[in-house]
């Protein structure tokens, strides 16, 4: 039994690392401030109520895993301004206690690292830096500069994980994110609001396939390294997402091709299509998502009409 301290554990990856974690038979440290929280409690983790950076930390800690964070397209949009020193606080202190531990961090960063690559990415890819200054741009930096920070640091074992899009059970829609909102809009009749032009590419990976791997990646990734998450297999178009949405549910939805900045002002920024390459996991961690995207839409489904 190992005794692991998940940032962000309240959180929609976070909640099922922690679950998964306990499941393996460790000992589960949460710290989480609640801020976009999405479960109250996880049964048999200890709660640490707090901000990451002022937390009173535990002593003896075997591994961490840093998830803590501002989250999701929309979500991000209030914290403009202030999430590069949010996201470079919260991981100088995370940094400060693996080393004081003498222990694996496993941080997440994301895919928005890769900016307007073309797809698919590998981890060598180079991230190109548009034009613009949108909250999703200030997190793709706060968080490529935090990933850069953590690498330069001689004193620590860390492994990055950078998930491609997650969905599934509890996930919030508070971020933006668009499965939940495709599922509430099909089920209530409302008109489904596929962003324009539709045609933009994305791929869906359940989210205990990524908790499995950010797991893994504590087990047997190698320090230092930097591993891309999510299922290849799974790529597809936004608007075909939604006729999947509408088709699980028997729903007679219309289908609305939509401005997002008419929702959600001039701040909202879409991200170009995203597509991993997942050849290093799959190589050093094992990582073999099988879960195809009816799968994870219907597993969404069977979670909320259970709530
Ligand atoms: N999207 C959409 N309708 C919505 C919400 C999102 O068409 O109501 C699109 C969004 O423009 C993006 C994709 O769905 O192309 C995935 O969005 P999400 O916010 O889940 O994650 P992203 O990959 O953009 O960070």
């Amino acid at each position: 039994m190992r005794h692991y301290v998940v940032t962000g554990g309240l959180g929609f990856i976070g909640s099922h690392l922690s679950e998964l974690l306990l499941d393996a038979g460790h000992r589960v440290t949460i710290i989480d401030d609640r801020r976009t929280s999405v479960v109250d409690r996880i049964q048999g983790a200890t709660i640490i109520e707090d901000d990451v950076v002022w937390a009173d930390w535990p002593s003896d800690i075997d591994g961490i895993f840093h998830l803590a964070g501002p989250v999701g397209p929309v979500g991000v949009i209030e914290w403009s301004g202030k999430i590069v020193s949010q996201v470079v606080q919260a991981a100088e202190r995370t940094a400060t206690e693996a080393r004081m531990n003498d222990c694996p961090l496993v941080y997440v960063s994301t895919s928005e690292v890769y900016g307007e690559q073309r797809q698919p990415v590998n981890e060598w890819a180079p991230r190109i830096i548009s034009a613009g200054a949108t909250a999703r741009m200030e997190y793709a930096v706060a968080k490529l500069a935090t990933e850069t920070m953590l690498l330069n640091d001689l004193f620590l074992d860390v492994r990055i994980i950078r998930p491609f899009n997650v969905a599934g059970p509890r996930q919030s829609e508070r971020g933006g994110f668009v499965l939940p909102r495709f599922v509430r809009q099909a089920k209530s009749g409302q008109a489904m609001t596929v962003y324009r032009p539709g045609t933009q590419r994305r791929a869906f990976t359940h989210v205990i396939e990524i908790a499995s791997g950010i797991y893994e990646a504590m087990r047997r990734g190698r320090t230092k390294a930097v591993y891309n998450l999510g299922n290849p297999a799974n790529e597809m178009t936004i608007l075909d997402l939604a006729l999947r949405v509408r088709n699980a549910l028997g729903s007679d939805s219309d289908i609305e091709i939509i401005d997002p900045v008419s929702l959600h002002g001039n701040s909202f920024a879409e991200a170009p299509d995203k597509i991993p390459d997942i050849g290093l996991a799959q190589a050093d961690l094992g990582f073999y998502p099988v879960m195809g995207v009816d799968a994870v839409i219907a597993d969404l489904i069977a979670h909320e009409a259970g709530r």
